[in-house]
């Protein structure tokens, strides 16, 4: 299956992703993540993505869309991808659709995630992250054990863009593309809502109760 979580950023994409991925035997991809690898790495493209990043901005999308194409034509997405944070505009998602289409492949379902804007700033100023896989807790809704029990030498960071300024520029960079994403992928019949308040465990029912409707030729595919 190549399935899409789509949302505004704090929407729980990558706290689903997660569980779900590994549940469902899928090749989890973020691109936010692999910028960050990146740019922690020093590399030139990740270098380039952390002066977007940091203003709360989108990397364009000739830096995006090549670094994301190349991932998912590695063996290990064979088996089926999820991906988060991934298309954030509608030429990424065309790019996208014509990479798959070139492999008589596409994808199967867009899961967008919905939580109210006003919950979004606290989940966002909240969320600490394991520094060693990527666990993600949030310091009210979902703390971190006092020793971490998913890397036990690994410790807890903060995002840089997490910070207030830099969460309501992104928010406001995010709203619309996120918008008309949905569009395209409803357009197409494949967008899914998917109500994002509430327990973490009952969201990822949700979301498998939508996988669950996708049709099965596309889910053997
Ligand atoms: P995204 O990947 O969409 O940006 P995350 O999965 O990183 O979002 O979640 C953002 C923050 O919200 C994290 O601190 C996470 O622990 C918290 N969070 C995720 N899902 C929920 C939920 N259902 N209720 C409350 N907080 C949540
Ligand atoms: P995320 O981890 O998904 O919240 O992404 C963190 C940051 O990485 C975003 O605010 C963007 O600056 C950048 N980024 C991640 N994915 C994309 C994308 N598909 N297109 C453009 N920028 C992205």
């Amino acid at each position: 299956m190549r399935l899409i979580l789509l949302g505004l950023p704090g929407a729980g994409k990558g706290t689903q992703a997660h569980v779900l991925a590994d549940q469902l035997g899928l090749l989890h991809i973020s691109t936010g993540d692999m910028f960050r690898e990146a740019a922690a790495n020093r590399t030139e493209l990740g270098l380039r993505a952390q002066e977007f990043m940091s203003r709360g901005e989108l990397v364009p999308d000739e830096v995006t869309i090549g670094m994301l194409l190349e991932r998912i034509a590695q063996p290990d997405a064979e088996k089926g991808i999820m991906l988060d944070g991934f298309p954030r505009t509608i030429p990424q998602a065309e790019a996208l659709d014509a990479a798959l289409g070139e492999r008589d492949s596409q994808i199967d379902a867009v899961l967008y995630i919905e939580v109210p804007e006003d919950q979004l700033m606290s989940r966002l100023t909240g969320r600490w992250t394991c520094a060693g896989c990527g666990a993600i807790y949030h310091e009210q809704t979902n703390p971190a054990p006092e020793v971490l029990d998913c890397c036990t030498d690994a410790k807890l960071t903060q995002r840089a863009d997490d910070q207030p300024d830099t969460v309501k520029a992104r928010l406001d960079t995010n709203r619309e593309w996120t918008e008309q994403l949905a569009d395209y992928y409803e357009a197409a019949s494949k967008l899914h809502h998917i109500d994002g308040t509430g327990d973490p465990s009952d969201i990822t029912a949700r979301l498998l109760a939508a996988i669950e409707t996708v049709p099965t030729t596309a889910a053997e595919a």
